[in-house]
């Protein structure tokens, strides 16, 4: 949901564990979820931030992801410009297209343009990174009315799906699922239980994905989102 977890959306971490799973269905999408991480941040008013990228992970974190060595390590007192500065490294030019970075834009939360940004240490042109591979490409719809962005997160949003193979019918997937009721139910394939979804009550927010610790859920792009670079 995010696109990206850094300086800023660690602080997700200061919500006790089971609550944060109520917390995605609270805020089921990408604006409002930005909005809560920068609330957070506020109360905890954290003061500086050392953002580890000597080995970073790309893909969809935090079970299935690859380990991307970067031999970086990006520090800062405002988080929002570690995160502007860990973006670009990683291939988002455009940082406004993080929601949650478009959102501290917006309520001047902390500074998120490269030209209000003073990077002392390397050029971020010899650090970039250019073939991490980014979880989604960026882009939100902020300029549309709340309403219509719900309908149209559902008709963009990928879908989890359940790579059979790697499957082992755990049924941690339905468990941590935050919907009720729940969304994912589970069906006999061969030996083993294999999760189902039902996608008009699925609000992606991958929980099921981040927590299968076979990382055997992945997304499925829709044609409408590929075309909107969702
Ligand atoms: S959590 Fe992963 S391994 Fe377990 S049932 Fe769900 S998809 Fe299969
Ligand atoms: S099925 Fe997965 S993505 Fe959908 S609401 Fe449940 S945990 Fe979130």
């Amino acid at each position: 949901m995010a696109f990206y977890t850094g300086a800023v959306k660690n602080q997700f971490g200061c919500v006790p564990g089971t609550q944060k799973a109520t917390w995605h269905t609270r805020m089921p999408d990408a604006n409002n979820f930005s909005k809560m991480l920068l609330d957070i941040n506020s109360l905890v008013n954290t003061s500086f931030a050392i953002l580890d990228g000597i080995i970073a992970m790309e893909g969809n974190g935090p079970k299935s992801v690859t380990p991307k060595k970067m031999d970086t390590i990006i520090m800062g007192q405002c988080l929002t410009a570690v995160d502007s500065v860990a973006v670009r490294l990683i291939g988002y030019n455009d940082v406004l297209k993080i929601p949650f970075l478009k959102e501290a834009f917006d309520a001047k939360w902390g500074a998120v343009l490269p030209e209000d940004i003073e990077v002392l240490g390397e050029k971020i042109e010899s650090m970039k990174c250019k073939d991490f591979k980014l979880s989604r490409k960026g882009g939100n719809f902020h300029f549309i009315n709340p309403s219509v962005h719900h309908f149209l997160t559902s008709m963009i949003a990928p879908n989890p799906v359940v790579i059979e193979e790697k499957c082992i019918g755990c049924k941690r997937c339905g468990e941590v699922c935050p919907e009720k009721p729940k969304v994912i139910s589970f069906i006999k394939k061969g030996n083993k239980l294999i999760p189902k979804w039902d996608y008009s009550k699925c609000i992606r927010c991958f929980c099921c994905q981040e927590l299968c610790p076979q990382g055997a859920i992945e997304t499925k792009n829709k044609t409408l989102g590929k075309i909107l670079g969702s």
